[in-house]
């Protein structure tokens, strides 16, 4: 039997909170795929079960001792309008364990069959999406952004109906913690002000036990959750990540980023590039997701205005200025990521100096469709002197000589900084990537599994994004953007 060191707290909290219900079994589960590395941080021994043991537990056959699976109540803003009732509709979660750090993870089951939050879904997942969740989720963690974490993949055997008949999975999602910023507008938006307490206070002990110590408890909780947030977005701005459906319930209270769905990274850089089919006004579009996580923030900081109360007069003016702090947040670490990108480290009197330097070659990128990820690939190359390297950064722009007044100034720049050559294309390799999941590439994985029940692809393209820094011999293809062919315009949700 799978030994897993459960530990549900959210339980507890009581039946408002959940709707306590089984996986409901699928035909005939087969393993994709199981993430021993994760296991074993998670403290999960697995060694002795087969692969038929490992696709029952996690295709939700068969509950593991210890778990007490429930279907986690929440609302949300879906582009913009409230629903007060969303919630696990097609999740479960299986249960809560401590791992041997003293860190506490949530087990997450996603595709796992009908709820009481199913409305009109079928409580299922097509593959498609759950080869998708899987590869970029991994991908997030070893390009060091804050994420749930995929532990594992089955398919089930079944078909789920789509706009065409596809093959079905299960991915089990680890997170820090799975309540959303929509949870506490659920209970807010039915006035239970009691219930948004215990979920403060359930969410501080998890994620944030430093507010229990504080003068306000839950201001300093709602200051960790807007830093968090802050840090997560700029992370994504810095490689070119585009969630596609920052709705309040798709956004995590722990900070990681959650729920991934029509997620894509850009291959050539636009300000307001959009994949989601569904996003047609670009509500979720590449530059706008830090204006939309103050936004999200803003309807916790309403949902929570009772808790802002305890000791203030003012709540909301005292919001105001939280919400301030997250701008200034984001802005801090917006500046410093992209500095580390271009090489240059923090001068005195230079912020908004590096701001221009570091806006005007997007805006070059963007006049000239340049690659996101192989321009700051190739920048990192580069000498402090002009030299032969410069030809591969320079052929990315369609006119060249757009980027070489640009590099005129970085040079000029970086005669400010210390540090050698050397020095410094090694603090830009690290954080640079060479191969990020592309969406074509992805979608092969997806090609070939669904149509020719292939997993090779996806299990090829995983091992080269376990280390996306590192150059690995033979694999130069998935350096490479799409060939026009492959180009993929739009992503789905898949639900
Ligand atoms: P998402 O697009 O994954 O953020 O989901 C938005 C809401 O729709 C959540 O409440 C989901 O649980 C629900 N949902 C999405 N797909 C399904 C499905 N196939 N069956 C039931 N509920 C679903
Ligand atoms: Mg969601």
């Amino acid at each position: 039997m799978l030994q897993i060191p459960f530990e549900n707290r959210y339980v507890n909290l009581g039946d408002r909170f959940y709707e306590l219900i089984k996986p409901a079994p699928v035909a005939s589960p087969s393993l994709i795929r199981f993430n021993d590395e994760l296991a074993q941080v998670l403290g999960i021994s697995a060694t002795d079960l087969s692969e038929i043991d490992l696709a029952a537990v996690f295709s939700g056959n068969v509950i593991p001792d210890g778990a007490e699976p429930l279907a986690m109540a929440y609302a949300g803003h879906q582009f913009a309008h409230f629903s007060p009732q969303l919630g696990d509709g097609r999740a479960l979660l299986l249960g809560e364990l401590r791992a041997a750090n003293g860190t506490s993870f949530d087990v997450h089951l996603k595709g796992s069959g009908r709820t009481a939050f199913s409305r009109n879904g079928d409580g299922r997942a097509a593959l498609g999406p759950v080869l998708r969740e899987y590869l970029v989720s991994e991908a997030m963690v070893n390009l060091n952004v804050p994420t749930t974490r995929a532990l594992a993949a089955v398919t089930t055997g079944e078909q789920v109906v789509r706009e065409q008949l596809l093959p079905g999975g299960v991915i089990t999602r680890v997170a820090e913690s799975f309540v959303r910023v929509g949870t506490f507008q659920y209970f807010s938006s039915r006035r239970d002000v009691d219930a948004v307490r215990q979920l403060a206070d359930y969410m501080i002990e998890r994620s944030y036990p430093d507010a229990a110590q504080a003068e306000t408890p839950y201001v300093a909780f709602f200051q960790g959750v807007l830093e968090r947030q802050a840090r997560l977005i700029a992370k994504w701005m810095q490689l070119g990540f585009i969630h596609g459906v920052m709705n309040t319930d798709n956004m995590s209270i722990a900070g990681e980023t959650i729920d991934y769905g029509p997620c894509a990274f850009m291959d050539a850089y636009a300000h307001d590039q959009v994949f989601s089919s569904i996003d047609q006004q670009g509500r979720y579009a590449y530059n706008n997701q830090p204006g939309i996580g103050i936004w999200n923030l803003s309807r916790l900081a309403e949902a929570i205005l009772p808790l802002l109360a305890d000791n203030e007069d003012d709540p909301i003016e005292l919001a105001k200025s939280l919400l301030q702090g997250y701008a200034d947040e984001y802005e801090r670490a917006w500046l410093d990521g992209m500095r580390t990108k271009f090489g240059i480290t923090a001068v005195a009197n230079k912020d908004a100096d590096d701001q221009a330097l570091i806006k005007d070659l997007l805006n070059v990128m963007a006049a000239n469709r340049a690659d996101f990820t192989l321009t700051f690939y190739h920048l990192s190359k580069l000498d402090a002197q002009a030299s032969e390297t410069d030809r591969d950064c320079r052929l990315l722009f369609d006119r060249p000589d757009e980027f070489d007044d640009w590099v005129v100034q970085w040079r000029e720049r970086l005669s400010l900084e210390t540090h050698s050559d050397e020095q410094r294309q090694a603090s830009m390799r690290a954080v640079n990537p060479v191969y990020i999941p592309r969406n074509h590439q992805i979608e092969a994985a997806i090609r070939a599994a669904e149509d020719h029940g292939d997993f090779s692809v996806f299990h090829e393209l995983h091992e080269v994004l376990q280390n996306p820094f590192t150059e690995q011999a033979g694999k130069e293809r998935y350096q490479l953007p799409p060939e026009p062919e492959e180009v993929v315009q739009y992503t789905f949700c898949g639900t």
